[in-house]
């Protein structure tokens, strides 16, 4: 079965995934003399910087998602279609996807990355990823029905536990994710769960590295850690955690920790398309490119985001995994193929770091820019407008900004529904330690 699109007489580019890589490069080609057959698993757009408020009540799903088709449709020279991508058939110059098979003469693989467990396949069973929107979906009702469980237990040790949130990764997520809970534990739930003594609630966020945020300024990394234990976030250095059977978390410098919830921000691998050669792929998983993102040793076939890996002398593993560099691998790529299709000689791609940001709950947050850092209110500040001009589409800037509005005068969160049926649904019978089915995702429709 061949996938179902227009017949034309253009070159057909074909790019895999509508994330921040493929949907800028789309968008910056819609002049160009091609057919774009863009191709997503999902429908939508999601806006990863702001996952880590929908898992902590904090928006709507629907709010840091935004539909392809409508970001996209007075592009005429483009088609989407909604299908997962299998395989790439370099010889023939095909795909393979789960509506068919697809001819291509230029392919752009920008399918992002995935979870990263570190090899323990325990670990990925019992833990909570925050890397879709289904998982932050799912993460909100978890978080939320722990409290309701808790208070079905009079065993203070489990009652603890139900309560007590640890956060692998001390990273821009970890450390988000962390503040955002300690905000929650300050100003919503002892409204909602008077019966609960909350200074039993332990929010921890556990680095294997010296610092928080390795990958921003040290004074960055300081001021988010004293931002967090402002706040009452225990933060754990040094320490990588060796394993967690669903009850306890073991780290590595021998300290054990009881919770029910482990979320895990710890890192991220590339999730390349199976097809390529071995040889392009690192030892993440990432694809090897050269300066003009075209996977070594093929002509066509361009990898950009995430997953491609262009080692240079400042970054001499690949780029950061960051939505910028991602954006602007899009946009040069762009230039290049329209180049490409001119004669013209390509242009090298280099990175502009335009800063790096971290927000740690209300008016405070890092920030490292080229040539000032800030910490606190004016770093807060600059954060909330830099997330709201790259949120994707008109309605979500409008709704996600009335919702910090809201959120920041009332110090309230409305969304705290939990969905998922009976199984989020705690009983009296119920244990500490939650069972799988807990923690797998709820339907999420958008
Ligand atoms: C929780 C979290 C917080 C983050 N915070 C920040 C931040 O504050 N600042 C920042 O700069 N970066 C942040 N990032 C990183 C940033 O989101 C990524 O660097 C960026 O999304 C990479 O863009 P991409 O286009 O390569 O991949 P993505 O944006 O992940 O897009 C990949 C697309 O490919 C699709 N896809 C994947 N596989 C297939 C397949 N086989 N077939 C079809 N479609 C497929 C996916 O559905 C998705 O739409 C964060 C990431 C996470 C997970």
């Amino acid at each position: 079965m061949t996938v179902n699109v227009p017949v034309s007489n253009l070159p057909r580019l074909v790019i895999i995934g509508g994330g921040f890589a493929g949907l800028t490069l789309a968008r910056k080609l819609k002049r160009a003399d091609l057919q774009i057959v863009l191709l997503d698993k999902n429908n939508y757009h999601t806006f990863q910087p702001l996952l880590y408020q929908v898992a902590t009540a904090g928006l709507e799903p629907d709010s840091i998602a935004y539909p392809l088709r409508k970001i996209l449709r007075r592009q005429k020279n483009l088609i989407f279609r909604m299908a997962e991508v299998t395989t790439v058939h370099p010889d023939s110059q095909e795909i393979e996807t789960s509506i068919g098979r697809l001819r291509y003469d230029y392919l752009v693989i920008a399918t992002g990355s995935r979870t990263n467990y570190f090899g323990n396949a325990q670990l990925g069973e019992k833990v909570m990823p925050l890397k879709s929107i289904q998982d932050a979906f799912n993460l909100r009702n978890f978080v939320l029905a722990r409290f309701e469980k808790a208070l079905l237990t009079n065993d203070i040790d489990e009652r603890e536990a139900l309560i007590s949130f640890v956060i692998v990764g001390g990273g821009p997520t970890g450390v988000e994710t962390a503040g955002a809970l300690a905000e929650l534990k300050r100003h919503i739930l002892p409204i909602d769960y008077p019966e609960l003594d909350l200074r039993r609630m332990q929010i921890h966020v556990i680095e294997a590295a010296p610092r928080l945020l390795s990958a921003m300024s040290e004074p960055a990394g300081e001021h988010a850690d004293k931002f967090l234990k402002e706040l009452g976030v225990t933060v754990w250095l040094n320490a990588p955690v060796k394993g967690y059977d669903g009850v306890k978390v073991e780290l590595g410098n021998g300290k054990t920790i009881r919770s029910d919830t482990v979320i895990w921000t710890a890192g991220v691998l590339g999730a390349p398309i199976a097809g390529l050669s071995p040889d392009s792929l690192t030892h993440n998983q990432r694809v090897k490119v050269d300066n003009f993102n075209r996977v070594r040793g093929y002509e066509n076939i361009f990898v950009i985001g995430d997953l491609a890996c262009l080692p240079t002398e400042s970054y001499e593993n690949g780029h950061p995994m960051v939505a910028q560099v991602a954006m602007q691998q899009g946009r040069r790529l762009a230039e290049n193929l329209m180049r490409l299709q001119r004669g013209k000689e390509l242009q090298p791609f280099i990175y502009n770091n335009l800063g790096d940001l971290a927000t740690v709950g209300r008016n405070r947050a890092v920030a490292d820019f080229a040539h000032f850092k800030a910490q606190g209110f004016l770093a807060w500040v600059l954060w909330i407008f830099i997330h709201l001009m790259n949120l994707v589409g008109f309605r979500n800037k409008l709704i996600v900004l009335i919702n910090w509005i809201w959120n920041y005068i009332t110090y309230d969160r409305s969304i705290r529904l939990i969905f998922g049926g009976s199984r989020f649904t705690p009983t009296a019978s119920s244990k500490s330690s939650s069972t799988t089915s807990d923690r797998k995702p709820t339907t999420l429709v958008l």
